[in-house]
């Protein structure tokens, strides 16, 4: 068993930092919340006062922070802080430029590095149950594998390094483009007459099928388990949902690759957080996609 610092204890951090404490490897933690920091030492990780205090004697660092800038400030904090040989891995969903950056100061500072950001939200942070796709040498993701076991299910090496976040980012553009089709179609079945219950067992077991349909239904009742069951309590937040459609598309500027309805699905999400909906399950967008009665 390993020391392991966390950095970033979160809707995410904390409960993936406590599956690594059930693991039995011994965790310190850090945070700028005091809140987190004690909620993460109810679950068995040693709540440190600094970063430097918390990466003492770690062999391996796990950050999970808001954002690229956090992620890049931190790994550069922890540059002059570990010694040569640590693994730093990053779980954040972050721009791959960043990634890239994060990547760069560890290996001038002789450590071992991974992009290797989730999906399957707090649920599976909980559970244990997160999918991991990680950027990085071969060498490092062997290293880093046990321990995203302990806190996943799934562990995919999409190659080189920043190729986690890419696959992420790619991933999250048809997760945007998706749901609202699903809300498209729903909101013109309701115009149609068609009932809900109608067009979910045709299309489920059709052409459209797809996961934010038999999944993440954005219609209360077919999928009982949906947050449209709960009053589109989250689950994924607009704010979350707009912030990775974003990336998608500074990705896809700087790339020259054409997405338009990648495109399309960033004003509409942005247009619904700015209406107050930023905190609300991105499936809530059929809302604003049913338009005036
Ligand atoms: P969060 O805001 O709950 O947690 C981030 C934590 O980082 C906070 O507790 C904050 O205090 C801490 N922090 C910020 N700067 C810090 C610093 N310099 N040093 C130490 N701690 C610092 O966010 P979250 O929901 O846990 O998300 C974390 C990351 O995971 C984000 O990049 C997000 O996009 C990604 N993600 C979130 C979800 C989700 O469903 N919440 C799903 C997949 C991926």
């Amino acid at each position: 068993m390993a020391q392991v610092a966390f950095i970033g204890l979160g809707n995410m951090g904390g409960p993936m930092a406590a599956n690594l404490v059930k693991a039995g490897h011994r965790v310190s933690g850090f945070d700028l919340s005091g809140a987190s920091l004690a909620a993460a030492a109810q679950a068995g990780i040693n709540a440190s006062a600094t970063l430097a205090e918390a990466v003492t004697g770690a062999e391996v660092v796990i950050t999970m922070l808001p954002k690229g800038e956090h992620v890049v400030a931190v790994w550069e904090g922890l540059a002059s802080l570990v010694p040569t040989g640590t693994l730093l891995i990053d779980c954040s969903t972050v721009d791959v430029e960043s990634a890239r950056k994060a990547h760069s100061i560890a290996l001038a500072a002789g450590c071992a590095s991974l992009d290797a950001p989730v999906s399957g939200g707090t649920g599976g942070a909980a559970a244990g149950t997160l999918t991991f796709m990680a950027g990085g040498s071969t060498a490092a993701f062997d290293r880093a594998k046990p321990f995203l076991e302990a806190m996943g299910q799934k562990i995919v090496h999409c190659g080189a390094d920043g190729a986690g976040q890419a696959a992420k980012i790619c991933n999250n553009m048809i997760l945007g483009i998706s749901m609202i089709a699903v809300g498209e179609a729903f909101a013109l079945g309701e115009r149609l007459g068609l009932s809900h219950q109608a067009l979910f067992d045709v299309a489920s077991t059709s052409s459209g099928q797809c996961w934010s349909l038999t999944s993440y239904c954005p219609v209360p009742g077919p999928v009982p388990t949906s947050p449209a069951n709960n009053d589109y309590k989250p689950g994924f937040a607009v704010a979350l949902m707009l912030k990775d459609l974003k990336l998608s598309q500074e990705a896809a500027a700087a790339s020259g690759a054409s997405t338009p309805l990648g495109a399309a699905a960033a004003t509409l999400y942005k247009a619904f957080d700015s209406a107050g909906n930023g905190g609300r399950d991105f499936s809530a967008i059929i809302e604003m996609l049913r338009g005036s009665p």
